[in-house]
């Protein structure tokens, strides 16, 4: 079995065997990229492992120690030698990138001894003391599992002892006490530091295994949805020194601004410095570039003035890769004594802006087709697009500035702790994070967080990077701010103190951080995002409508690329203020006359909604659902009658006058009365109960006034000459006969309003399929019926009779973490179940009827799994809610290139 594959033997589609990092070290080395020789231990090896509890798979040593032979051949060093040793990193990298989540060790190789031969080899001694410290420190803590601070603190110490500022101010001296200090640590915690090199090679190669299921590692491969049996690969790579004097340096660099998406180099480096000193925040990076600088760092100079042709290097190479990869690259670099190495690429993290700029972008520069384009940008980067930004002319009061690291406006309470920030949004609060800098420890945290504040740490930080990749608003290395988390509490730049609880709000695009809660305003589509949604426009081939209960979301739904109403929701019209009472008496009838009366009154008010539905979807249908609620939802609660009979009968007690005494007599027996239809309604389960369809045939008169103020509205609006398409939609059908039945009235009162006014108008007839006796019977539906519309929130309930509320409230999303269920199926579409029924009545109501038009009108219909799969089961089209539309049409191409329909 082959364990280990020199750089120079994989490629970067070898992703899965190698892990993103060791195919991209194998990929630009075969272009002819300066990396620094090495290996890497397959996926595959550390599957094995794990699976073995802990053991290397049959072989893995002996080809380690072979490849680790060639390295010395190849690197004329010697591994643990006295006089000229060769060095190397240890490095996790999983198929997928999982940013921070797996730790690195550098120097691995020095000894007591070896140390020595570095010193003398580079002619440095500070450089190599420093180095092993290094080593010392990364292995105690990632290896050994001694906590980081113990270290810290040693070094903290000796740096105060001596009076030096920063670690570049310690000198050898003090550095061999670190190291002294640093065993003695070990040995507080009952270890040593191996001081066989072989030894430290095969602890660090069983820590990385390992760190595959550390709790980090779990927690972002839940967030993320990344499978749990992929593993992790080892890269073995030959030490470059970036910390070997003034020549030197290490950097990261994003082949274009990973904030906007402009096409510009950018990033961040420090001179005489090793590895993760840049991430770590110890120093202020200085950038790149002027383009990159930002007001921490404007004063320093950049390494295009300190390294000109360094610079040039780089810029060719990100070039190259950008070219290579066809997509952004995010690229580790480390300078050794004024020579170039890269050490790390990949598709580099970006905010969604700039996701959308460079798809788009590239298109037009000819990199990448506009299919590929479209399959860049997740759904889930489109919503976060269509996420608020701070109103700026709302009146706000500025409390600190930080680095703009992840755009898009945030406002919540404050909270300082991980677990607490999970608590208080479960109880329903919205929260932003503040933390003096963040670790891959905060992560559930971050994740429940509307936004993140950091103190510290740069624009690659582990805040920044991670907030990005969430799509979160964050400003990080906000200096103004002085962060207590234990205390709770944080001073702004006017000395204000911000405890938990206060309402703050953060912006992401301009890094201000304001007391209190600010407006935020919605943006609009426009620029780079509407090409790109005209782009799956052309690809996509299921319609996208809305859900909107008001002109005004049919209006919006529409400038959001809308092409039609999925749903509007009668109900909702009878709540208004001047209604609800007309809506009251008319339940409240006793006779059908009385019932006739308040039908009347409403009448007109619902045709003027209508009215204003179809001028707002011109051109366009509109499917209207006729109503659909139990009765008992427009009355007041029988506790709140029960409590106003109760004080009506006090104040009867303390009447002083006959005339008072009648009023109050009065309203005691209309309360009673309505008291005792609430009762007469109450059901025990009234969404099982007596609605939708089934109200629609005891009282005719309901529908019949729907359906007449429908008709009536679409007279009006077609005689302004404008087209429309009706569609009159009966809920809760289980049974043929209810359609048929309610047809046979409404069609008559249509037809008769259509002929009244002397106009032809296409309206269409239809049903939601909501009950699973209407899927499985829909070839008998279908004879009533034009088009289908699967309310998926109600066949959800019902196919797993789940009562979606108390699931939710209750056990749903348990069952989700315990692995019962994939996905809350109110939220992702369960196609097994749900699906299968849906499957079924596409396929039985075409056979009837093979003109039939079949939509999706529940929540799913904005959810891009769930709409995949509405485009493999041959829908029409889906409808969402407004703000989804922009998502919707993105994951409708997504689908369409991804399952082309024959
Ligand atoms: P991560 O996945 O957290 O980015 P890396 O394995 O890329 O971890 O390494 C952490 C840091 O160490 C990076 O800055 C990287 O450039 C640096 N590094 C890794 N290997 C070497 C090496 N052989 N020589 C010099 N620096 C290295
Ligand atoms: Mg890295
Ligand atoms: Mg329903």
């Amino acid at each position: 079995m082959k364990w280990v594959y020199f750089f120079d033997e994989g490629s970067m589609e070898m992703k899965d065997l190698l892990g993103g990092k060791g195919a991209g070290l194998a990929e630009m080395t075969r272009i002819g990229l300066p990396v620094p020789p090495g290996f890497t231990i397959t996926t595959e090896a550390c599957r094995e492992y794990l699976k073995k509890g802990g053991e290397f798979p049959e072989g893995l040593w002996e080809q380690v120690r072979e490849a680790m032979r060639n390295l010395e051949d190849i690197t004329g060093k010697s591994f643990g030698s006295e006089d000229n040793p060769l060095l190397v990193s240890v490095r996790s990298g999983a198929p997928i990138s999982m940013p921070g989540m797996m730790d690195t060790i550098l120097n691995l190789g020095l000894n007591d001894s070896s140390v020595l031969g570095l010193a003398k080899q580079t002619d440095n001694p500070r450089f190599a003391w420093d180095s092993y410290r290094r080593l010392i420190q990364m292995f105690g803590s990632v290896v050994m599992g001694i906590p980081r601070d113990e270290f810290e603190e040693q070094l903290e110490r000796i740096k105060e002892s001596c009076g030096a500022k920063t670690d570049v101010d310690l000198t050898v001296d003090a550095l061999k006490e670190v190291v002294e200090a640093y065993k003695e640590v070990y040995r507080r915690y009952g270890k040593e530091f191996p001081q066989d090199p072989y030894r430290q090679l095969e602890y660090a190669i069983r820590a990385v295994f390992e760190s595959w299921n550390n709790e980090r590692a779990i927690t972002y491969r839940k967030i993320n949805k990344i499978p749990d049996d992929l593993g992790t690969a080892v890269n073995i790579v030959t030490m470059v020194f970036g910390n070997m004097g003034e020549d030197s340096g290490t950097g990261v660099a994003f082949t274009r601004d990973p904030r906007s998406g402009e096409k510009h180099l950018y990033g961040e480096f420090l001179p005489n410095a090793q590895g993760e000193d840049v991430v770590a925040g110890i120093r202020t990076p200085h950038a790149i570039n002027e383009y990159s600088k930002q007001d921490a760092n404007r004063h320093l100079p950049t390494l295009e003035e300190l390294m000109p042709d360094i610079y040039s290097e780089l810029l060719e190479i990100a070039e190259k890769l950008e070219r290579h990869y066809r997509d952004m690259q995010d690229i580790e670099f480390t300078i050794e004594r004024g020579k170039l190495y890269i050490l790390q690429t990949r598709s580099g993290k970006r905010t969604a802006r700039a996701a959308v700029r460079i798809a788009v972008e590239m298109v037009n520069e000819g990199l990448i087709t506009k299919e590929e384009a479209v399959l860049r940008v997740t759904p889930s980067q489109v919503d976060t697009l269509l996420h608020p930004q701070v109103d700026p002319s709302a009146p706000k009061r500025e409390i600190a500035k930080g680095l703009a690291a992840s755009p898009g406006a945030a406002v919540g309470t404050v909270v300082f702790d991980p677990d607490r920030a999970v608590e208080l949004v479960e109880s329903g609060k919205k929260v932003v994070l503040v933390r003096p800098e963040t670790t891959p420890d905060d992560i559930h945290g971050m994740h429940a967080a509307e936004g993140i504040l950091t103190a510290r740490g740069g624009m690659t930080s582990h805040a920044a990077v991670v907030a990005r990749a969430m799509g979160k608003p964050a400003v990080v290395g906000c200096e103004e701010i002085k962060v207590y988390p234990r205390e709770g509490y944080f001073v702004a730049r006017d000395g204000a103190m911000v405890k938990e609880g206060d309402v703050i709000t953060i912006d992401g695009t301009t890094g201000s951080v304001y007391l209190g809660e600010v407006p935020l305003i919605m943006p609009s589509i426009g620029g780079e995002l509407e090409t790109l949604l005209k782009w799956a426009d052309e690809i996509r081939t299921l319609g996208i409508r809305a859900n909107a209960d008001t002109p005004e979301q049919a209006y919006r739904a529409r400038e959001f690329g809308a092409e039609g109403i999925g749903l509007a929701r009668t109900e909702h019209m009878f709540f208004g203020e001047d209604r609800l009472p007309i809506m009251r008496e008319m339940i409240m009838a006793r006779t059908r006359e009385e019932r006739m009366a308040a039908l009347e009154k409403l009448l007109p008010m619902q045709r003027s909604d209508f009215v204003e539905f179809f001028r707002a979807m011109e051109g366009y249908p509109v499917i209207i659902r006729l109503l659909d609620p139990p009765l008992h939802e427009f009355l007041p609660p029988r506790e709140e009658l029960l409590e106003k009979i109760n004080e009506l009968k006090m104040k009867l007690l303390k009447a002083d006058s006959l005339k008072e005494m009648d009023g109050i007599i009065h309203e005691i027996q209309a309360t009673e009365e309505v008291l005792r239809v609430v009762t007469a309604l109450q059901e025990f389960n009234p969404m099982l109960g007596f609605r939708g369809c089934r109200l629609g045939l005891i009282y005719p008169e309901i529908y019949e006034m729907q359906v007449r103020a429908i008709i009536q509205a679409a007279i009006q609006v077609k005689k302004e000459g404008r087209e429309i398409y009706p569609e009159i939609m009966i809920p809760l059908v289980g049974h043929s006969n209810e359609l048929r039945t309610l047809r046979e009235t409404l069609e008559k009162v249509a037809d008769e309003e259509l002929k009244k006014a002397d106009v032809e108008i296409d309206y269409k007839f239809g049903t939601m399929i909501e009950v699973p006796r209407a899927a499985l019977t829909a070839d008998e539906i279908a004879r009533y019926a034009e088009f289908f519309s699967f309310g998926t929130n109600d066949l959800t309930q019902m196919t797993f009779g789940y009562s979606r509320d108390d699931a939710q409230a209750k056990f749903l999303a348990k069952y989700v973490e315990m692995k019962v269920l994939p996905e809350d199926p109110f939220r992702v579409l369960d196609r097994g179940g749900v699906g299968q029924l849906i499957r079924i009545a596409v396929e039985k109501g075409r056979k009837t009827k093979p003109d039939l038009e079949v939509g999706i009108c529940g929540e799913h219909g904005g959810e891009p799994s769930s709409i995949e799969f509405c485009h493999m089961v041959g829908l029409d089209y889906v409808s969402c809610s407004p703000y989804r539309v922009p998502v919707a049409r993105l994951a409708a191409a997504q689908a369409a290139l991804r399952h082309p329909r024959r």
